[in-house]
């Protein structure tokens, strides 16, 4: 609830450039999943993070797909603590052949210690989503340095202020941060990629996810070029709703009431 009034107040300096970014893909199809790739590799996309922590065996034919035939992208893993500290250390020690740049929250119940047990016993990086959230969570993480990444939602951690806050305690950790969307619209997204903006760390982020929805109040779907979002901060501007969409909306939510 924070997030949204102090974006106005602008306190921060959004920095002209083009960010890479991932795209996320969804395990449940082999076909779909390869086609998706494919896809997003045409567009440009060289990064790749793949949803993980239900089928094994189809998920480990797929990676091994996508690895033999796109040897130049960068992989990613997530799997939103679908595994038990077992299955994570057997999984990943096995998935170390893929040459993950990290894994996402790895364990049920996203225990901080357990991440750099996986770390350490894997060598899979592990990268913190759902645990780190506030600054107590951030600063348990980099103090301990128990996880190679922290994924930031500016969104879900609620104000700016913290935002940079937690940045700066990862970056005297010598933690890497990647900034990503929490499924905000067109106009939520507008101020997270000013956000990310401010980061400069060469990691894609996760900012491509204007696609995932049906419906959308504005179409930025044009800032994205070649895998890269192409940020300028005169476009936190423009990004306005567009009225058809409004109101093709307003007839989606009356028709679902
Ligand atoms: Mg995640």
């Amino acid at each position: 609830m924070k997030f949204s009034p102090e974006t106005t107040l602008k306190t921060f300096s959004p920095t002209p450039r083009n960010i890479p970014v991932n795209t996320a893909i969804g395990i449940g199809d082999k076909q779909m999943a390869l086609n998706k790739v494919n896809h997003y590799y045409n567009e440009g996309y060289r990064t790749f993070k793949f949803k993980v922590g239900l089928d094994r065996a189809l998920e480990e034919s797929i990676l091994t797909s996508v690895c033999n035939k796109y040897p130049d992208i960068s992989i990613r893993l997530d799997a939103n603590r679908g595994w038990s500290l077992e299955t994570a250390l057997s999984i990943l020690a096995d998935w170390k052949q893929f040459n993950p740049e990290y894994c996402e929250e790895p364990v049920q119940g996203g225990i901080f210690e357990e991440l750099s047990r996986i770390k350490t016993t894997t060598g899979v990086p592990v990268a913190a989503d759902e645990s780190v959230r506030d600054i107590g969570s951030a600063r348990r993480l980099t103090e301990g340095k128990l996880a190679d990444f922290l994924i930031l939602k500016p969104s879900l951690i609620g104000n700016i202020s913290d935002f940079l806050h937690i940045c700066e305690m990862a970056q005297n950790s010598e933690i890497q941060v990647v900034v990503t969307t929490a499924l905000e619209s067109a106009i939520g997204r507008s101020w997270v990629y000013a956000l990310a903006s401010m980061i400069d760390n060469g990691l894609a982020m996760g900012l491509a996810t204007g696609d995932l929805f049906e419906y959308d109040i504005a179409d930025d779907s044009n800032l994205f070029k070649k895998g890269h979002l192409c940020f300028d901060s005169v476009m936190l501007n423009t990004i306005q709703p567009d009225s058809e969409k409004l109101k093709n909306l307003k007839s989606v939510w009356e028709f679902n009431i």
